[in-house]
């Protein structure tokens, strides 16, 4: 594995993702507000809004984290549908859970610990897998695009929200001297955890890019697929449907 400064074996890989999130599971929220000047919050509505999600439906918002898409899927499935949220790492999604039931909007959710690359649900059974800010942190990302087409239903969309490449490079140029000296110092100063958030920005310079990764969600069997940029191509929205 190639984390741009130092190769890395696959195992480890897993142990520092789950190292990292361990770490910063408690301030996490709070990160994200400050890293993205609450823009992630945007990104998050509009992925709802391109979901095609409707009432009743069942959604499964893997690497959920501490449940921000998890809680705007919940109230749009209401009563009659249901969502899973689900992730890695216990620490993460103990806080997500916590967050949830405090908010009373826990009622249609379930929550499980997975792993994205071999998801322990039965084939063809949700009507949408979202994957949030996750894919870039999973090993093997063809095994984790196949097991997440295997759970949905023929018809069933996946929608993968992720760091892309800016599409302008002065953009490209600020944003890569914001994601490593910015990011970092920030994380040292809420989390007191630098590395934690040097490991992000690298995280985001490794990711494939939206041409590659929607080559990649082909690859593994989705049709019709298509992203949208975000933020000029700091984030995209992928989505695909299972034929
Ligand atoms: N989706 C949430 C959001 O948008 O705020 C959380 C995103 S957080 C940056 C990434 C999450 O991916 C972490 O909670 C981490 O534990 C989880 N994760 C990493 N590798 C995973 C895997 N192989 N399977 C499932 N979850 C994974």
């Amino acid at each position: 594995i190639d984390f741009g400064y130092q190769k890395v074996p696959v195992a480890e890989k897993q142990q520092r993702v789950a190292e990292v999130f361990h770490s910063v599971a408690a301030r996490y929220d709070l990160m994200n507000d400050l890293m993205s000047m609450g823009i992630h919050r945007l990104w998050k509505r509009f992925t709802i809004e391109l979901s095609g999600v409707r009432k009743g439906h069942s959604v499964l918002d893997i690497a959920g984290g501490t449940g921000d898409l998890t809680t705007l899927f919940s109230k749009l499935v209401g009563p009659q549908g249901n969502v899973v949220l689900a992730d890695i790492n216990a620490s993460m999604l103990q806080v997500g859970r916590d967050r949830l039931l405090d908010r009373g909007v826990a009622d249609n959710i379930e929550f499980v610990q997975a792993n994205a690359e071999c998801l322990p649900f039965p084939d063809n059974h949700f009507d949408c897998v979202s994957i949030a800010f996750g894919l870039r942190n999973v090993t093997n990302k063809q095994a984790a695009l196949e097991s997440m087409l295997r759970v949905l239903k023929p018809g069933g969309r996946l929608l993968v929200l992720e760091f892309s490449k800016p599409t302008n490079p002065l953009l490209s140029k600020l944003y890569d001297q914001y994601s490593f000296s910015a990011l970092p110092f920030m994380g040292r100063m809420v989390t007191q955890d630098a590395d934690s958030y040097r490991y992000l920005a690298e995280s985001i310079r490794m990711h494939p890019d939206q041409q590659t990764l929607a080559g990649m969600m082909t690859e593994a069997g989705y049709e019709q697929v298509k992203y949208h940029n975000f933020t000029g191509g700091i984030v995209a929205l992928h989505r695909g449907i299972k034929p």
